[in-house]
């Protein structure tokens, strides 16, 4: 390789420059391990990626989406992306270069309403439905207090909100949440809820979403939304001892903690909804309330 490059930086010796040299760098590597760069070329392939990182949003309800791909479609991409934010500059929009790239995003996930601003028609109807669960405390809903809760328990300010309803590009849902008077379990006979059907109704379903916000098994972080909902005591049609579909006896297990309850011996039990106790295989218990998990196999023994 070295004879190679000698000759290479020689005949075009006084041309050379930084980039020049990088470039002789490379065509040479090609030239001389055409097999390895061809694995290279297959790896760099397997890597291409569109990440939404969930840990980037915080209450500003601003976040990252990092995007690794084939240069023609990213640049393909980033153009359209400018061209729609320059069609929000014609219509007005004041914000900056940057805010209206960021936001041409949003707008290409609807692509008949990108068509209609590109070719400056009027705006069709929005397609995009946008789900914010907004979590009021009692002092929010009397004015006394900014901040709220999404459905993962971040914390939110009721700006945001409104910042949401003040949009025109997606259809806002107020979709009401009964937290006041939840079923307790027990005696009581879990008035309003699916009881008969296996599949909880999706008022149902938010509530347990809410109140569990993730997976149940103990140290589990998985979001409830992304787990099954379980029936802690089983839903089985004949039996008298059927277990409700009520969140009085529903609870998230992500999809592995779903097979291993039902594979491997781990029990639980619902002390009250939303405190859980959970027995092991080899006995250790383990207490999953709202605020985490604790190990009470000695406090039990
Ligand atoms: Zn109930
Ligand atoms: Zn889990």
């Amino acid at each position: 390789m070295a004879a190679y490059l000698d000759e290479e930086i020689a005949r075009r010796a006084e041309t050379v420059g930084l980039v020049t040299l990088d470039r002789i760098l490379d065509e040479a590597k090609l030239r001389l391990h055409a097999e390895e760069r061809e694995l290279e070329q297959l790896e760099a392939l397997d890597a291409r990626h569109v990440l939404l990182d969930e840990r980037s949003m915080n209450h500003t309800g601003i976040a990252d989406l990092v995007i690794r791909g084939d240069w023609a479609d990213l640049k393909a991409f980033e153009e359209k992306v400018a061209e729609v934010a320059a069609a929000l500059a014609d219509n007005g929009c004041p914000d900056s270069v940057d805010a209206r790239r960021s936001m041409a995003v949003g707008v290409l996930a609807d692509p008949e309403r990108a068509l209609a601003l590109v070719a400056g028609r009027p705006a069709p109807s929005p397609k995009r439905r946008v789900v914010l669960t907004y979590h009021l405390t009692d002092a929010a809903l009397v004015g006394l207090d900014p901040v709220g809760f999404d459905v993962d328990g971040r914390p939110l300010l009721d700006q945001l909100v409104r910042q949401g309803c003040a949009r025109d590009d997606v259809s806002l849902v107020v979709q009401p949440l009964r937290t006041l008077g939840a079923c307790r379990g027990g005696a009581e006979p879990h008035e309003g809820h699916a009881v008969e059907d296996y599949r909880p109704n999706a008022a149902d379903l938010l509530e347990v979403e809410l109140r569990d916000r993730t997976c149940v098994h103990p140290y589990c972080t998985r979001p409830a939304r992304h787990c099954d909902c379980d029936h802690v005591v089983p839903f089985e049609p004949d039996s008298p001892e059927r277990g409700p579909t009520c969140p009085c006896n529903l609870a998230p297990l992500c999809r592995h903690h779903h097979r291993l309850k039902t594979l491997s011996g781990w029990r639980y039990t619902i002390i009250e909804p939303g405190i859980y106790l959970w027995c092991d295989p080899h006995g250790q218990r383990f207490l999953r309330t709202p605020d985490g998990t604790h190990d009470v196999t000695d406090r039990l023994a």
